[in-house]
């Protein structure tokens, strides 16, 4: 998943980068609402954290420009103070949530995975499709009572697929939410990665849960299970 974080004061930036990345996210940062538009307009973003005191564009403006620009990505909204007009002055630009500063960094991480969770359609933290079983609070992977060992890469590949479920995704879409825009692309590792997966997941080539569409993309294609 791809997450942009607009956030002015340095050291809350690198906070939220650090940690966002070491739970698995791939991370654009923005030190001002300019920033944060171009970034939003340019790349594939999957989930906003806006501050909403910004220089320049205000966090408002820009979450207003964002839906203006018919940009559905969920956002969640940092306030400074607790301050009622704030929330629902973001919520009505067209925030999805937010949190108050200070705030603890779990929190922030919560409620962006369930805003991704309720973007897929997910109402619960535990992906099941099939017999595979993706916890996105633990990052772990089963099939079955099976558990399946992924590598990063793959675990980001298999979670985008399954909140996804059902949708085809194309090669490039998978190779731009792993890397951000510092890494060379290229596209053969997705390739590569979707075999280890299908032979993690599927050793005995019994439950196909990955298909490809020639030319289009992937599709996990387990029936996804809810309740
Ligand atoms: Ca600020």
């Amino acid at each position: 998943m791809r997450a942009l974080v607009v956030e002015d004061e340095a050291i809350l930036r690198e906070t939220l980068r650090t940690r966002l990345a070491a739970a698995g996210f791939t991370v654009d940062v923005a030190a001002d609402g300019q920033e944060g538009m171009f970034a939003g307009l340019e790349y594939p973003i999957d989930v906003a954290i806006i501050d909403l005191g910004l220089p320049g564009i205000s966090g408002l403006e820009l979450i207003r420009r964002l839906r203006a620009a018919r940009k559905k990505l969920p956002i969640l909204i940092l306030t400074a103070r607790d301050n009622w007009q704030d929330k629902v002055e973001g919520l009505q630009a067209g925030a999805d949530d937010y949190v108050t500063k200070p705030f603890h960094f779990e929190e922030v991480l919560a409620r962006v995975q369930a805003l991704l969770r309720r973007a897929g359609g997910w109402a619960s933290p535990q992906l099941r499709c099939g017999s595979v079983v993706l916890d996105t609070r633990a990052q772990t992977v089963a099939v079955g009572e099976r558990p399946v060992e992924l590598t990063t890469f793959e675990y980001r590949i298999l979670e985008h697929l399954m909140l996804r479920a059902g949708e085809v995704i194309s090669k490039a879409e998978l190779t731009e939410r792993l890397y951000d825009q510092d890494f060379e692309r290229d596209s053969n590792v997705i390739e590569v990665l979707i075999g280890r997966l299908r032979r993690k997941l599927d050793p005995d080539e019994q439950l196909h849960p990955i298909e490809t569409l020639r030319g289009r993309g992937y599709r996990l294609a387990l029936p996804r299970e809810t309740g």
